[in-house]
């Protein structure tokens, strides 16, 4: 008999495709039978579904994120999760350079300039030499400053806890946004990081200062950024992840000096595949007995 399996957000086509084939899938009304949970990086699972799944064994995520998890009832209950780490984080990487160089190089407003017929813009603002700040150096983290090094600035960094990494750590966010011209977020969400960006952060971080959040849009006080957007007091900002997502403020989408992306950090062909298949594999050898290759903790 095939275990059953709660689709709790939608997945691609091609992961619901595997699972399809492996298991017997449900997307609205998990039976109490249900033995896995599968869905993306946001999806909420908390206590009162535990209570409705008492056969629940493992969280199988489709990215990394899990914030939306109610971890101590998943830990009293001994059920584990996994996710699909590394094979998305160059991808996650490639999208915040990416969004950084669109701000300070004015990619996409100039191509909206070009479109409307406009040959004369506003000058850019060059991107090597500027100091790099990364809140949360983990993996994403980590691919970030490999990539942002060839362009000679310093890289700084904070997280929990100092690397060994020739970075140069900062003790907190306010130090960090304080000594930027770029600040990466690539911390995870949840409460311990809930609008830690705020309207300080952000006036240390300054006039030429461009924010960058790859992580999750619960770590910026969206209406404090809003502000200092509109009033100057930062440069730009390249977003990948928004606080009430598919929901973007219309003064988010109005200002040039902000690129937007629908959180398509680890959207690319091949890191999806990747993932509905370290998705797949990490089911199949939890239900085999086998180690699961992308088990959190
Ligand atoms: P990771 O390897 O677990 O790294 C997380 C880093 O954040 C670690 O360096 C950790 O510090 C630091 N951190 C955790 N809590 C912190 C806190 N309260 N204050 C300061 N730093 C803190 O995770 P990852 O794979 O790099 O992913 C990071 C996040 O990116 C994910 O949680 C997810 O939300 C987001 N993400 C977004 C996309 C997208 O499509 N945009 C895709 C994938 C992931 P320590 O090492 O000192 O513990």
């Amino acid at each position: 008999m095939p275990h059953d399996i709660f689709l709790a957000t939608a997945v691609s086509p091609a992961l619901e495709l595997l699972l399809a084939e492996r298991f017997t899938l449900y997307r609205d009304a998990p039976p109490p039978t249900t033995k896995a949970i599968v869905g993306g990086g946001q999806m909420t699972v908390d206590a009162a579904l535990l209570d409705r799944l008492p056969e629940l064994e493992i969280i199988a995520i489709h990215g990394v994120g899990h914030d939306g998890i109610d971890h101590d009832a998943v830990a009293a209950r001994g059920i584990r999760i996994a996710i699909t780490a590394d094979v998305l984080t160059e991808d996650v990487a490639d999208q915040a350079i990416a969004l950084w160089l669109a701000v300070d190089r004015r990619i996409a407003a100039n191509d909206r300039a070009m479109r409307m017929g406009n040959w004369t813009v506003p000058l850019g603002r060059r991107a090597s030499g500027r100091r790099i700040g990364i809140f949360g150096l983990g993996r994403i983290g980590q691919a970030i400053a490999k990539r942002a090094e060839p362009f000679g600035g310093e890289i700084l960094y904070t997280a929990r806890s100092e690397k060994a990494v020739a970075w140069r750590f900062v003790p907190d966010l306010a130090t960090l946004a304080a000594e930027s011209d770029v600040l990466f977020l690539a911390a995870p969400g949840g409460e311990e990081t809930r609008g830690v960006v705020d309207a300080g952060v952000l006036d240390r971080l300054g006039a030429d200062g461009v924010l960058v959040n790859v992580a999750r849009g619960s770590l910026v006080e969206e209406d404090a950024l809003i502000a200092a957007l509109e009033s100057h007091r930062i440069a730009g900002a390249g977003l990948d992840v928004f606080a009430d997502e598919p929901d973007v403020p219309y003064a988010l989408r109005r200002m040039n000096h902000v690129v937007l992306a629908p959180h398509q950090g680890s959207a690319t062909r091949e890191g999806r595949a990747a993932m509905a298949e370290l998705v797949v594999a990490n089911l199949d050898a939890h239900f085999a007995g086998l180690a699961v290759p992308g088990l959190l903790g």
